[in-house]
């Protein structure tokens, strides 16, 4: 049985992965950490240090804040618990910084996105990047979202560059107008990203090629929640034999 703490337990995020452990047969919860508290059968402390002291578990998996999850991860991973983290809003050099604080053996194992569609959008995206001169990311995520923009969109456009081989040209940012600067979207990696906040969605991301006289477009939209969640326990169940950070749900999806 692996034995897990769910940080970020009363969230949206949280909650979800609680009732996808709870309803495997390989994996029971030890413990949640939330500072908002939470009624469960199972202990909920307000820190991971209080969890380190109360309970013991082999994984902990981590959906909180931009702010709150480096602080989470770096108190877990000297004593040797591997961490799946699926909170967005890191940089790759602060999660290197964060792996390299891990006891022997143990893994870091970061997804920006933990849909198997997501991914396989990133894939597609990265085969078609040499083929097209344009591209641009055009993501929606419900409005409480706090970073902008998403790690999905962010790990896109880094393929997307790495894949291509040649600088974007981002037609038309010159021509943001005085007072509407953005308009173009946000360069990242030569990538021009668009975000969008609004209650309805759950996380949609359309990644958008051009060339003469043709576009193609790869859209990928989580209905709801639990979509996130078998890439979530395939995680718990692959970092066992994992150590160091690993990136993306690629690496375990075989
Ligand atoms: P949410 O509903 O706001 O839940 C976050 C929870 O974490 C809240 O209950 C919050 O408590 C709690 N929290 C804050 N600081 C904490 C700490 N230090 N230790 C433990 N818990 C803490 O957010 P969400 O919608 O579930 O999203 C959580 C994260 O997952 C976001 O970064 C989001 O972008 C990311 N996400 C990733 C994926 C993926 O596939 N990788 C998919 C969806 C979402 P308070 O309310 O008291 O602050």
């Amino acid at each position: 049985m692996i034995r897990v703490a769910v940080c970020g337990c009363a969230g949206r995020m949280g909650s979800t992965v609680v009732a996808a452990v709870d309803a495997a047969d390989d994996m029971e919860v030890a413990c949640g950490i939330d500072p908002a508290g939470a009624e469960y059968e199972f202990p909920v402390y307000e820190s991971v240090d209080q969890a380190l002291e109360g309970s013991t578990f082999d994984v902990m998996v981590d959906f909180t804040a931009p702010g709150a999850v480096a602080g989470n991860v770096a108190a877990a991973l000297p004593i040797g618990v591997d961490c799946v983290v699926g909170t967005t809003g890191l940089s790759v050099e602060v999660l290197e910084e964060l792996a390299e604080r891990a006891a022997p053996g143990t893994c870091l194992f970061y997804a920006p996105n933990f849909t198997t569609g997501a991914v396989l959008m990133m894939q597609f995206a990265k085969a078609a990047a040499p083929y097209f001169p344009e591209a641009e990311v055009f993501e929606y995520h419900h409005a409480n979202k706090l970073d902008a923009p998403s790690g999905t969109a962010v790990r896109t456009a880094q393929i997307i560059s790495e894949a291509r081989g040649f600088d974007s040209i981002a037609p038309g940012k010159e021509t943001e107008i005085e007072g509407c600067e953005g308009a173009r979207g946000a360069l990242v990696s030569g990538v021009p990203v668009h975000s969008a906040r609004s209650m309805g969605f759950v996380a949609n991301q359309e990644v958008v090629f051009g060339s003469l006289g043709q576009t193609l477009s790869i859209k990928h939209v989580s209905w709801d929640r639990e979509s996130y969640m078998p890439g979530v326990l395939l995680g718990i169940r692959s970092v066992k034999k994992l150590s160091g950070l690993v990136i993306g749900l690629e690496q375990v999806m075989g």
